[in-house]
């Protein structure tokens, strides 16, 4: 009896290295292409552990949760870290990261979240690029969220490491990532005594013992389920087109945005400027006094397939994520996600325009 994910032949590592080309093509990247076995965690975890010591001066961003996980990472490895928090209804701008250079001329690694799915703004990584690259620092991007929802250009921005996972916008696993990795991160790797060697968290395992072999041998049997699936997902975003996946993204913030401001109750925008909201996902402010987990919770009762979440933490008291990525950038979860959260606000009491909502995400989807 055959079962669709049992007894599979081992991935082949033609195979693998065909998925990395792949995914190299979806990344627009000339830069070697390591799939790691694991989430997206351990690549980024990898490359600061593989490139960071004590001699590292690091301006590591913080516009999310996950910049302080890396500031973390940074100050265990040694490294000096200069923080540069920027407020999370907000992105850092090229400006401020050129005059953290001219603060702290030793500064020679940046590390940056492109997209934050979890407070909902996206940074302008070509600019800032533009600004690292004048200043030689070796820049490290985590694109998680950003890759199938925004261009994600490594080669052309000039970011030396360049982490993605399926799990978002790709609406694919969440158990295998990649990283794209430049010359210069692979030589700061190489001259680094504590560089995670002979470890599943090493990088230069992958380029000593299979990128500079020519992608023959594999390190070990890699995860057949999660690659084949990373394979699927990124052949139907190449049927779809980059391009469409992106648009669909980009119409789901939005018609988001535009609904919820037309839905009115007091909720709003958590991003202020739009040209600073992701497209992966929607973060909104709750009216004071209505608890964002409760108003989420609410909403979920009537329809608990919605890709409804309150924010972390602290957050979880104002702020709402609704996250219209992967299969969920459509115009009727948008729709359903609004009318989901008025009929919450109504139920609190709260001057709702559900037909306005609905009007206004029509108009805006493209
Ligand atoms: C989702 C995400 C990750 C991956 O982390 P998970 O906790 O597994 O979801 C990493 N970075 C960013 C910016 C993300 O949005």
């Amino acid at each position: 009896m055959t079962h669709p994910f049992l007894d599979l032949a081992p991935l082949s590592a033609a195979r693998f290295a065909s998925i990395e080309d792949r995914v190299a093509r979806l990344l627009d990247t000339r830069q070697d292409v390591v799939i790691m076995q694991g989430e997206a965690l351990l690549p980024l975890e990898g490359a600061i552990r593989g490139t960071a010591g004590p001699g590292t001066t690091a301006l590591n961003v913080i516009t999310g949760p996950y910049g302080q996980t890396f500031g973390d990472w940074l100050r265990d490895c040694g490294a000096t870290v200069i923080d540069l928090a920027v407020p999370f209804h907000t992105a850092v701008t090229a400006a401020q990261i050129r005059e953290a250079f001219a603060e702290h001329p030793g500064i020679d690694f940046v590390s940056l979240v492109h997209a934050e799915a979890a407070t909902g703004n996206t940074n302008p990584v070509a600019e800032i690029g533009e600004v690292v690259r004048e200043h030689g620092a070796l820049f490290y991007l985590d694109a998680v969220a950003s890759i199938g929802a925004e261009p994600v250009l490594p080669d052309a921005w000039g970011v030396d490491l360049c982490v993605i996972g399926a799990q978002k916008a790709m609406g694919g696993p969440a158990g295998v990532s990649a990283v794209s990795v430049s010359e210069r991160a692979w030589a700061r790797m190489a001259a680094n005594p504590r560089a995670p060697r002979r470890s599943y968290l090493s990088l230069l395992d992958w380029k000593e013992r299979w990128v500079d072999g020519g992608r023959k041998a594999l390190l070990h049997a890699p995860a057949q389920l999660e690659m084949l699936a990373l394979e699927a997902c990124v052949e139907r975003i190449e049927a779809e087109r980059p391009e469409t996946v992106m648009a669909r993204h980009a119409s789901a913030a939005a018609a988001t945005r535009a609904g919820a401001v037309a839905l009115g109750g007091g909720l709003e925008p958590y991003v202020r400027d739009a040209a600073e909201a992701a497209p992966v996902a929607t973060t909104l402010r709750t009216p004071s006094g209505v608890a964002a987990s409760e108003l989420v919770a609410r909403a979920l009762a009537s329809d608990p397939a919605l890709p409804l979440a309150a924010g972390g933490g602290a957050l979880a008291k104002e702020m709402i994520r609704v996250n219209h990525y992967g299969g969920d950038a459509t115009v009727g979860v948008v729709q359903g996600c609004l009318a989901a959260l008025g009929a919450a606000l109504a139920e609190k009491g709260l001057d709702v325009d559900l037909e306005g909502a609905r009007r206004a995400v029509e108009g805006v989807w493209r």
